[in-house]
């Protein structure tokens, strides 16, 4: 289906972005995969060829270019080549904007023409061993110390935990209140910051999943984004943003799914014709078609209603749970046309199987995403 909210300078933008895939990403992606993490230099080119916070103002080395379809088009491509560990969305669209947004005008000075650059590489570390859905059930403390806080707990499942130069931590700033928490950049390098394993995964092998350790971390008052009571609030305001992130993202690897499985059952044959020509074969795939082509027209939607910001959480939930459902519908069907082909790793539907595992559970699980919606139709 012909899609229209994209004028001519996204689709320069895609096509730039895509050719700076091609030369700096696909290459490498077999190596990224077995090192279990992506080369840094990677995110230096990306800066340098300005496809990070592309949204940034001018003075700190952004182009200002507001408007999400320009990170629509990057979640798509990085999912058209299956690329799960080069996490630009999770840079520019989830945690750079925590710094924007609530950072005062010297922290923005001081980090944001690093990170623009990709020299100064962006982690955010909510979830504990014992607190995911339930953010407020946190354990790591921040105690104030007058100059600065005094940082204690784990995290745990944090993505680019190992690159990461700067990791926004959620911690608790008040033991009687349990909404209340500070959000720290805590940077590289900081006594008592710790990093453990690099977590084996189902998927997302180029990804670098880790466990994040601190121990009586003194970090300056000047590390602390906004109000040390308020990191709950910013944590919330950010959620529809990073939803819609994973919808773009989840609506394109369905697609790259339902086409390499197109791909795959016009070749192979059984029965002396191809699978393709299967009546279940061509039922799946134009099951697949259609519920692909909804999916897009709902996300294009909410991209444009988030440009006016008028998307709101529910809807955003709406658009998480519905997309990433979908994807692992199809790349679950995907796999079972290739047959036993599709089991194999060396089969890109076989990849796409184990990356969409995770989509339905990060960033809120879809049971999440159900009670958020549920909440707003008022039950
Ligand atoms: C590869 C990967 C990368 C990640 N990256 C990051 C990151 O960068 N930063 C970060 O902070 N976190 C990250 N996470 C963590 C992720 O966001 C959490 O795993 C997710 O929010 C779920 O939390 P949990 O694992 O503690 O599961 P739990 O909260 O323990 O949930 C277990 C089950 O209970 C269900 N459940 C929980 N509450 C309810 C409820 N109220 N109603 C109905 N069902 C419920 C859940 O839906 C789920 O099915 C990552 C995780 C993975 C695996």
């Amino acid at each position: 289906m012909l899609r229209n909210h994209f004028e001519t300078e996204h689709n320069l933008f895609r096509d730039a972005f895509r050719s700076f895939l091609n030369k700096e990403v696909v290459p490498h992606q077999e190596e990224w995969e077995e090192a279990g993490v992506v080369d840094r230099s990677v995110w230096r080119k990306a800066g340098e060829m300005g496809f990070l916070l592309p949204w940034a103002e001018e003075e700190y080395g952004g182009t200002a270019l507001k408007d999400f379809r320009y990170e629509q088009i990057m979640c798509e491509e990085l999912a058209a080549i299956n690329e799960p560990g080069f996490m630009i969305p999770l840079h520019s669209a989830l945690c750079g904007p925590y710094i924007a947004e609530y950072g005062n005008a010297e922290q923005k000075a001081r980090w944001l023409p690093g990170i623009i650059r990709g020299e100064s590489i962006l982690a955010v570390a909510m979830t504990e061993p014992s607190a995911g859905s339930d953010l407020a059930g946190m354990r790591t403390t921040a105690v104030d110390k007058g100059d600065h806080f005094v940082l204690n707990g784990s995290k745990v499942f944090i993505s680019n935990g190992l690159l990461a130069d700067l990791v926004i931590v959620a911690a608790k700033t008040d033991p009687a209140n349990k909404h209340a928490m500070g959000l720290f950049v805590v940077e590289r390098g900081m006594e008592g910051f710790e990093r453990g394993r690099n977590l084996k995964k189902l998927g997302m092998k180029s990804q670098d999943t880790a466990e994040l350790f601190f121990n009586n971390v003194k970090v300056p008052k000047e590390n602390l984004l906004g109000d040390a009571k308020g990191g709950f609030f910013y944590l919330m305001s950010m959620l529809a943003q990073e939803r819609l992130t994973n919808a773009c993202g989840a609506v394109a690897g369905a697609e790259a799914a339902l086409n390499a499985t197109v791909d795959y059952v016009k070749e192979r044959k059984a029965f002396d014709r191809p699978v393709a020509h299967f009546q279940n074969t061509r039922f799946k795939l134009a099951e697949m078609r259609t519920q692909i082509d909804v999916a897009q027209v709902f996300t294009d939607r909410c991209v444009m209603d988030h440009n006016q910001k008028k998307l709101t959480p529910e809807v955003a939930a709406e658009a998480k749970l519905f997309t990433t459902e979908l994807l692992c519908k199809v790349v679950d069907e995907g796999v079972q046309l290739h047959g036993g082909w599709g089991y194999m790793w060396e089969y890109p539907i076989c990849k796409m199987y184990a990356n969409a595992r995770i989509q339905r559970i990060f960033a809120g699980t879809s049971e999440i995403m159900k009670e958020i919606i549920s909440r707003g139709m008022k039950l």
